[in-house]
């Protein structure tokens, strides 16, 4: 398996590792499926001017990489952060493409973002950019070719500036050709917190096949955003204890358990966990080693590497991030027994909403948070026991049987659409 490379090459590489006992070139000969599979249908790349509340002028490169919509609309997040490149976004993209067939939802792969360093921009100069991107996506975005999302540094708030500015560029109404909107907004109730709550299901769900009982286990978090916080509410709704934390600024810890709802409340105050009352300063490597029995990469890529997985002391981790670990620490973590839910079922939570609030809008007809919490709830744990059977059977890792499930519905498909 490719070990080395960017994301993407490595993602590809991880892709053909797991589609190996598939055989597809064997089953399938001159189909070329393994290419069929692995390369974007488009890649934009645009540049983005900004005019600064100064009056200078700014250029970002921006990306919408469209994967492949055999089944259904592209839809993938959003993500405005300085480490954003084409090779990323194509990466995302790919991992949304195995998602949307990991949860059996009737949407292709796609991914987008911006980079910039959009926290240093002011209130204007975001709204600004976020709706330039829409206006110059607006031929390429719509409910029925391509549904964008939230992710990183991106929310409710960018996700109706995106809807107001592409309504401006087409002149109609689509609610549902954005999703991760503000409720008012014709979003849907449950999708916030849909990432966070799905990624502590699963990791339930895992502890439980684990033999491990949620209820006073210790558990850490890497990254405490959207995806971290909402996982960490739901962990500590079942009796675990949150003892290390981190985002990009601090990272901190108490043996004893953090308060949830306090460090939110501190985070939306600060900015960063630093200086919460009770907890003290640790490095923030010592997070992902923390004596716990779960972890929660809840960040950024590749925060779990070949160097630090011998260390990890979790026995269940939960990808809340999108892939968060490198292939050599897959391989570390699977000898040494750790459970991994992987990242296409853990935040696979996020674009199951996301579908949702898609079928909502489409209807004009929504749902009570019961509703879309018990038809969340129920897809994923589905999922993860079809992929806990297919990987006790095969005496494979979650991921292998997570990677086979998703690879054999994608070449269905496709093989079914013929080959034109
Ligand atoms: P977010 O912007 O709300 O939060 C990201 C958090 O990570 C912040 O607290 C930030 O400070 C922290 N962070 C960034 N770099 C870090 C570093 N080097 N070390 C420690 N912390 C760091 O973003 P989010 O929406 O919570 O997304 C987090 C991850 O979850 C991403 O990988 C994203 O692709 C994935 N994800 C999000 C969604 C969603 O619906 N929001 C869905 C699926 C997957």
């Amino acid at each position: 398996m490719q070990l080395e490379g960017t994301v993407f090459d490595r993602a590809k590489a991880l892709f053909l590792h797991y589609a190996e006992p598939l055989q597809l070139d064997a089953k399938y000969p001159g189909m070329a499926l393994p290419q069929r599979l692995t390369i974007p249908d488009k890649s934009i790349t645009v540049r983005l001017t900004l005019q600064k509340d100064n009056g200078t002028v700014e250029v970002f490169d921006a990306y919408r990489v469209q994967f492949n919509d055999d089944l259904g609309p592209y839809k993938g997040g959003l993500r405005f952060h300085p480490q954003v490149s084409l090779d990323e976004v194509k990466a995302l993209a790919f991992w949304m493409y195995l998602k949307t067939a990991v949860v059996s939802i009737p949407f292709g792969g796609a991914k987008g973002g911006i980079a910039v360093d959009y926290k240093a921009l002011s209130l204007a100069e975001k709204e600004r950019l976020t709706k330039k991107f829409a206006i110059v996506l607006a031929n390429d975005i719509g409910a029925d070719t391509d549904i964008p999302a939230p992710d990183v540094n991106t929310g409710p708030r960018e996700m109706a500036w995106m809807s107001h500015a592409w309504r401006m560029a087409r002149g109609k109404y689509e609610r549902a050709m954005i999703t991760g909107k503000p409720l008012d907004n014709g979003g849907s109730l449950g999708r916030t917190e849909a990432t966070g709550y799905g990624c502590a299901i699963t990791l339930l769900e895992a502890a439980r096949d684990k033999g491990v009982d949620p209820n006073g286990a210790r558990y850490a978090v890497q990254g405490f955003g959207n995806a971290g916080q909402y996982a960490a509410l739901e962990m500590s709704r079942h009796g675990s204890r949150l003892i290390a934390v981190c985002d990009s600024r601090a990272a901190i810890g108490n043996p004893e358990g953090l308060d949830v709802e306090a460090l939110i409340r501190h985070k939306e105050q600060t900015g960063c966990v630093a200086d919460f009352p009770g907890s003290k300063p640790i490095d923030p490597p010592e997070v992902l080693t923390a004596d716990c029995e779960f972890l929660i990469p809840a960040a950024l890529e590749d925060a779990i590497t070949k160097e630090i997985s011998p260390d990890v002391k979790a026995k269940v981790i939960s990808e809340a991030a999108n892939g968060p670990m490198t292939q050599e620490a897959m391989e570390i973590l699977f000898k040494k027994g750790t459970v991994v839910v992987p990242d296409i079922l853990a935040n696979a939570g996020g674009v199951t909403v996301s579908y949702f609030e898609w079928v909502q809008n489409r209807q004009e007809y929504y749902w009570t948070h019961e509703v879309v919490m018990e038809r969340l709830t129920k897809r994923l744990v589905d999922s993860y026991r079809r992929i806990y059977e297919r990987a006790q059977a095969e005496k494979t890792s979650l991921r292998q049987a997570a990677y086979e499930g998703a690879i054999e519905r994608v070449v269905r498909i496709a093989l079914e659409r013929g080959t034109q």
